[in-house]
């Protein structure tokens, strides 16, 4: 990923705390920058990096917005979800690129360990906008989270049993951030 110039997406690396210092739309792991939301990277002369949204996106989301989207990518320490619509508002237009992102701290409530316990790839998630400038949203309360998901090994659609899920086709046991209504076709 170029330091320059460029669009990055939540989770890209964009140096250490050695380099820059820290600006806006960017978080800090222990010495490591990283992006918190979609946009430009761009670098101050007193070397704070900021990654600033692409000028001319226009302010689609709003704070409490519920949408449902997919997972796109689970790096460490956040998700990445294409959001396809919000929630009651079905007809409002989104940018066909917008990217929400889902902090390991906004899964659940109590502690996560790994990501890749409570999402997969092309799940489908209800979340919660809790942040309408980085797009972070939160999966924390009963009614969010997975929707729906594949078998990781078959593709088989999971079925929900008691706190897991489990694949109709190979029996694999996969385990996810379940919302209340999995499975239901709910929106
Ligand atoms: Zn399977």
């Amino acid at each position: 990923m170029g330091k320059d110039k460029g669009i990055v997406v939540p989770g890209d690396f964009l140096g250490t705390t050695e380099e820059f210092m820290l600006g806006r739309g960017v978080y800090d792991e222990e010495g490591n920058l990283y992006a918190s939301q979609i946009g430009e990277i761009s670098i101050s002369d007193r070397r704070v990096i900021n990654v600033l949204p692409v000028v001319g996106t226009p302010p689609m989301l709003e704070e409490g917005d519920v949408v449902i989207g997919r997972i796109e990518d689970i790096k460490d320490t956040v998700a990445i979800v294409s959001i396809a619509c919000v929630k009651g508002k079905e007809k409002r237009e989104i940018a066909a690129s917008t990217q929400g992102v889902i902090h390991i701290s906004n899964v659940k409530k109590g502690y996560v360990s790994e990501l890749k316990q409570e999402f997969g790839y092309l799940d489908v998630v209800k979340a919660k906008v809790i942040d309408t400038k980085t797009l972070r949203l939160s999966t924390e309360e009963r009614d969010l989270g997975v929707i729906k998901a594949m078998c990781m090994k078959c593709k088989g659609n999971l079925k929900r049993k008691g706190n897991v899920l489990t694949c109709g086709r190979c029996k694999r046991v996969e385990t996810r951030k379940i919302a209340d209504d999995y499975g239901k076709g709910l929106i």
